[in-house]
């Protein structure tokens, strides 16, 4: 058997299997290998049968060492049910133990041999238990088992025990996996054998082992993704771009347009843009800056100046309530300038759709629509600007850096602005957004006012029902935030509470630990809950699984003021502006990142109202409090993503990089969890010193090919 072994070959492996494995991912050997467990059962913390009379561990599966007693006997029940049936004890009380359909046990468990069992204990007074279907491993006085049993991924027609078969079958095949890491790397960084790595991953020896095969997989994918983002999309600067020139006399014709005046940061970021533009080398310019800092004005002063010079310009949102926000506020303005613009989102009738392709492309200048603001339905077909000059894209973390890439050249050279307002650690932009300029606005418009920040317990709670009721009793508008409905992976083991089951990113090198957590609030019920307490007020919900159609009309009710208490999961994240609202109310705040919390703190205080954000912590002990409090005293976002990163490792800001399909393509399986920066932030040096040596990897075959298998997965090109 070899590496690349097609998954079919394994024993037991037909043509149903082979197909659910492929639906997987998987189709060799070696795709197996990493084929990472989601979760560990501790089976090494063997318990007393007698344990099982406290409720608090009758919930969770436990690891039992019983001996058997008895013969196992077979017996027949309602039609082709069988059960095999057989007493087994330890030193505080006998258990009967009863398997289905399963007559060839009764030769497994002979009377006096001895196994480790793992299952749910009922307790039935006076030491008496039962185990219905445990797990079970043969187990001999002095020679210890693995304390950590593999949990895998799974789909239909593909068990635990199966896949725990088939890569026990391929295990040997570890070592012979080619290590790409250099060598120098690798001992620079006290990094194990991917060897070793992937076989400890698989049946970890113990919990050291397992964190030092996890620190090494994660190494590999910060590493990997670093050498992908140096050399995907990365082009030379895009020449022959339409130099846009325009008088002061004109750009100030559109200032005044403004009801206001531009704050020091927005005309330096202004007179930044205002040079690319003037250039041939088309723009490559990312404008940041925090939520409500006033991106979008300078967005428009661009796509003025891109007209003016006789060209066209397009703003491209992440999502339907975005695009119509900024067409609702800029429109306006370029109509009383006499500029010519529309809307396009997936929601624009086929007719009206039509017309504006036409406009768009229209060879006639007095016949052309100057300026377009759409979703990610301006990427598609239809749409061919006669005369491009602008391209925008807001809350540029959603698209990919391929997108991105193609979006200027699909549009003539088009100059390039992309916006964000999530601030990102500087070690990870260096990484993601490495090629492109950036523009930073650092300061707030005039009258802004702070935030009120709160950090409550449960023990608050009586008395925000009267603090929503107040804050919309004067007029304000209300958000609460719950944390999205967790899907649990399917498996065969019933997770959920059960705190046996160790996920996959868990750091448990000291061992497990087991907290309570709390019961989520979904936000349905937690809607419905909250419209009986406060009867006389609108509550409505949003949550991501929601239609976009049925989203949308939501929020527009919202945004009109036509409900006052919008409950939600974080799809209110990005950009949306609705001045009135003015109190903040998250649920489970533990829960999420600092950086997240600043978002959607960032929803209030955009108007003249006194604001509020209130964050509820259910759980998570000091920590939380701790890590909670930071949101009370710090306003500023790099900051806080600064601190975020130290105190939970780059998942929340891995996560945009889904935009680039890395994530899809399951490249990052353990990056994602991993919560020690100091791991990445190594990766992200060694990347970017092997790319000065060696810029394309030509000298370093495997290493690219690891890399271009990461990326084109995900529909990327590697120059
Ligand atoms: P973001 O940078 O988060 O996209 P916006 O562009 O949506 O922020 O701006 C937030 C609000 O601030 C908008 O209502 C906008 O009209 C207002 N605004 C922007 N610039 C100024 C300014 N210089 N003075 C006063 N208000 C401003
Ligand atoms: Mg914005």
């Amino acid at each position: 058997m070899y590496l690349h072994t097609p998954i079919h070959t394994l024993p037991g492996v037909g043509a149903t299997r082979k197909a659910a494995y492929n639906r997987m991912g998987i189709f060799t050997a070696e795709d197996l290998l990493y084929h990472f467990p989601r979760a560990y059962e501790h089976r090494g913390d063997v318990h007393m049968l007698a344990e099982a009379d406290d409720p608090a561990l009758r919930a969770s599966r436990v690891a039992t060492i019983l001996t058997v007693s008895t013969e196992p006997r077979v017996s027949r029940v309602k039609g082709r049910m069988t059960l095999c049936k057989f007493r087994a004890f330890d030193d505080s009380g006998t258990c009967e133990i009863t398997f289905f359909n399963q007559d060839y046990l009764r030769n497994t468990f002979a009377i006096g041999s001895t196994f480790r069992f793992f299952g749910k204990v009922e307790a039935n007074g006076k030491g008496r238990y039962t185990m219905t279907s445990p797990a079970y491993e043969p187990y001999v006085e002095g020679r210890s088992l693995p304390p950590l049993f593999p949990v895998y991924p799974l789909t239909d027609g593909i068990s635990n025990k199966m896949i725990t078969g088939h890569v026990a079958a391929c295990l040997s095949l570890a070592s012979t996996v080619e290590d790409d890491l250099p060598e120098d790397i690798r001992a620079a960084e006290h990094l194990c054998t991917v060897g070793y790595a992937l076989r400890e991953i698989h049946t970890p020896t113990d919990f050291q082992s397992l964190h030092t095969a996890k620190r090494r997989l994660a190494f590999d994918e910060f590493f990997r993704f670093a050498l992908g983002m140096g050399t995907v999309g990365r082009s030379a600067r895009i020449t022959g771009a339409p130099v846009c020139r325009v008088s002061d006399h004109e750009l100030d014709a559109f200032l005044a347009a403004l009801p206001y005046r531009l704050t020091g940061a927005q005309a330096r970021a202004l007179s930044d843009i205002r040079r690319d533009l003037e250039s041939d080398t088309a723009m490559n310019r990312m404008l940041v800056g925090d939520v409500g800092c006033g991106k979008t004005v300078c967005a428009a002063a661009a796509m003025y100046m891109a007209v003016r010079a006789g060209r066209q310009a397009a703003l491209m949102a992440p999502t339907g309530i975005l695009a119509s926000q900024h067409a609702a506020d800029l429109l306006p303005i370029f109509a009383s300038l006499g500029i010519r613009g529309a809307l396009l989102t997936g929601h624009t009738p086929a007719a009206q759709k039509k017309k504006i392709y036409a406009a768009l492309a229209s060879p006639v200048p007095a016949e052309r629509l100057d300026v377009i603001i759409g979703t990610q339905a301006l990427l598609s077909e239809g749409v061919a600007f006669a005369s491009p000059g602008l391209v925008v894209t807001d809350e540029q973390h959603r698209f990919g850096v391929n997108q991105r890439a193609t979006l200027s050249e699909k549009n003539g050279n088009a100059h390039l602005l992309v916006m964000s307002a999530t601030p990102i650690p500087r070690t990870l932009a260096l990484v993601m957004y490495g090629d492109l300029d950036v523009s930073r606005i650092d300061e707030m418009p005039p009258g802004r006012q702070r935030v009120d920040t709160f950090v409550v317990d449960e023990s608050y709670r009586a008395r925000l029902d009267a603090f929503i009721r107040k804050n919309v009793a004067e007029g304000g508008q209300v958000y609460v935030v719950c944390p999205a409905v967790e899907e649990t992976a399917e498996s065969d083991t019933d997770a959920g509470e059960d705190k046996s089951l160790l996920p996959l990113g868990a750091d448990f090198a000291e061992g497990p630990t087991a907290p309570s957590d709390p019961p989520l609030k979904a936000a349905v019920q937690y809607a419905a809950e909250l419209q009986s307490r406060l009867p006389d007020l609108t509550v409505a919900f949003v949550h991501g699984k929601m239609k976009p159609a049925e989203k949308d009309r939501v929020m527009t009710d919202f945004a009109a003021g036509k409900i006052q208490v919008l409950v939600s999961t974080t799809v209110i994240e990005v950009g949306v502006n609705v001045p009135n609202a003015c109190l903040m109310l998250v649920e489970n705040a533990e829960r999420f990142g600092l950086s997240q919390l600043h978002q959607l703190r960032g929803r209030v205080g955009r108007g003249t109202r006194r604001s509020y954000c209130v964050l509820l912590r259910a759980g998570g002990g000091e920590t939380a409090k701790a890590r909670l409090e930071v949101m009370r005293t710090t306003y500023d976002g790099y900051r806080i993503a600064e601190q975020d990163l130290a105190q939970r490792g780059p998942g929340d800001f891995l996560a945009p990089a889904a935009g680039v399909g890395i994530r899809q393509s399951g490249g990052f399986r353990l990056a994602e969890t991993w919560s020690d920066a100091e791991l990445m932030n190594h990766a992200f040096l060694h990347a970017r010193e092997l790319l000065a040596d060696d810029p394309t990897l030509a000298a370093h075959p495997g290493l690219r090919a690891e890399v271009e298998r990461m990326y084109s997965q995900a529909g990327n090109i590697l120059n």
